[in-house]
């Protein structure tokens, strides 16, 4: 299986050089050039099968001969060994037609630690077959970091340095990223937003020389297995619901449009997905452009729900490639237009992303208001991205199941849960000790010559 780029002057990649990579070397995204599909027998065979046996059926067909089927097989195995929930991604019934994904069992509480753990072990058998070492750079608004640091920590095959918005991450975020004190992890506090830390990254990759000089591999969400990973809850949780015999419908707690994304490839495998519904906080230019066909970025705007505080959703290009008719020099032409701030969705592009997408938002105070709801109505304590995906499901219950996935666990966001309910949620007793451990962090300001430096002498020292 080969993998193209979404702007199409990019190699075509093995899935594992499409992994070692991440952004192509044309600025654009890789997608698999074809969606293996699965059969009604295939994917009613999953029901009840254990998450690591899903996995296994869900991912294989993407990865080619990367692995082995014995090497997967362990990889899947290792990644969620270390989950504190059997079912890694357990549901929960909140009213009669709406259940909650829990997608925060994972070592860092959020549902990051999927496909993060998953990569971890994917580079580490990749990288000491071929005698390699990478630097991964990431950038993050607060789970992404955590997660990664989480998987590559004490791997002597990689250095990882994680770029956050100083300021603007929860403290326990802040902590799982400064705390770990392995020589090969690196936490730098960026002045700026997550979309100033997102740029300085694609900045990196697009200096080759750069890229090339510390072999320069990325694990943010434009990682194509990161999506991959992500692929299988969608399985675990409709089939848990009767697919393939009765279709289950999604809504997804968005920023970067990765979470929703591998909702929209479950389906394209022939998942039977009835409505994947975009939820946005007030950083809402997805919902914006489902309903005005305008993708125009504003400013960002802290939130409580800050890993969702996103003007530039990356993966949204994966799907205006499929809107474009895969076409590459379209997705060129609208990324070009999206330096001047924004661009106009083509009238047959819109009409496929509103074949597949629905979408809402909830702003500041409809997310406090929806984690008191949901306490009160289903006794869940919810984070208040999941509380936005709760609002937004609410919204939009039909006649299929609505899974609305729960993408942390509320003791990441202790102040905005007690802030709407009076409860301080604690944090699992296995990482209780997280407040008193010593941090360990580099602030810089907003200046890629810098970082880049600091990159260039952290690995070589
Ligand atoms: C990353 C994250 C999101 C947004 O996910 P995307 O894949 O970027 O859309 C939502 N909630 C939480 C808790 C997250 O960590």
């Amino acid at each position: 299986m080969d993998y193209v780029s979404t702007r199409g002057q990019a190699p075509r990649l093995s899935f594992e050089e499409a992994m070692l990579t991440g952004l192509a070397r044309d600025g654009g995204l890789y997608v698999p050039e074809t969606v293996p599909t699965l059969s009604h027998a295939d994917i009613a065979a999953m029901a009840g099968l254990p998450y690591e046996e899903i996995a296994f059926r869900v991912m294989r067909p993407f990865a080619g001969n990367t692995f082995t089927d014995s090497e997967f097989g362990e990889i899947i195995e290792k990644s969620y060994a270390g989950f504190g929930h059997a079912a890694r991604a357990p549901l929960k019934q909140l009213g009669p037609n709406h259940h909650l994904l829990e997608l925060f069992h994972g070592p860092t509480l959020a549902f990051k630690d999927f496909a993060m753990q998953l990569i971890g072990q994917m580079f580490q058998v990749s990288l000491s077959r071929r005698s390699d070492r990478v630097t991964i750079v990431g950038a993050t608004s607060g789970d992404t970091g955590s997660a990664a640091i989480e998987a590559f920590r004490g791997l002597d095959a990689v250095d990882v340095f994680i770029m956050f918005p100083n300021g603007r991450v929860s403290e326990v975020q802040r902590r799982q990223m400064t705390t770990p004190s392995e020589s090969n992890v690196h936490a730098l506090a960026i002045e700026g937003s997550f979309d100033t830390c997102q740029a300085r990254l694609k900045d990196m990759f697009n200096n080759l020389e750069f890229r090339d000089a510390v072999k320069l591999a990325g694990v943010n969400s434009i990682n194509w297995a990161r999506v991959l990973a992500q692929v299988v809850y969608y399985f675990s949780a409709a089939t848990s619901l009767g697919a393939p015999h009765r279709s289950v419908s999604f809504t997804v707690p968005t920023g970067n449009f990765g979470d929703i994304f591998a909702g929209y490839i479950a389906k394209k495998m022939g998942l039977p997905i009835d409505r994947l519904v975009i939820a946005t906080n007030h950083n809402d230019i997805l919902d914006r452009a489902m309903k005005t066909a305008r993708y125009d970025t504003g400013q960002v705007l802290p939130s409580i729900s800050p890993s969702m505080d996103i003007q530039v959703s990356s993966n949204f290009e994966r799907a205006l490639f499929d809107a474009y008719g895969r076409d590459g020099a379209a997705v060129r032409a609208v990324m070009d237009d999206l330096k001047d701030g924004g661009f106009q969705i083509s009238q047959g592009a819109m009409g496929y992303l509103q074949d597949h997408f629905d979408s809402g938002r909830c702003d500041e105070d409809a997310t406090s208001a929806a984690i008191a709801h949901a306490l009160e109505h289903t006794g869940e304590l919810l984070c208040p991205h999941s509380a936005i995906g709760y609002a937004v499901a609410e919204a939009n219950l039909g006649a299929s199941p609505m899974v609305t996935l729960a993408t942390a666990h509320p003791a990441k966001f202790p102040d905005a849960v007690e802030a709407a309910t009076n409860i301080r949620p604690p944090l699992p007793p296995r990482m209780a000790d997280l407040y008193e451990r010593p941090e360990r962090l580099t602030e810089l300001p907003n200046d890629l010559g810098q970082l880049q430096s600091l990159i260039k002498d952290k690995i070589a020292s």
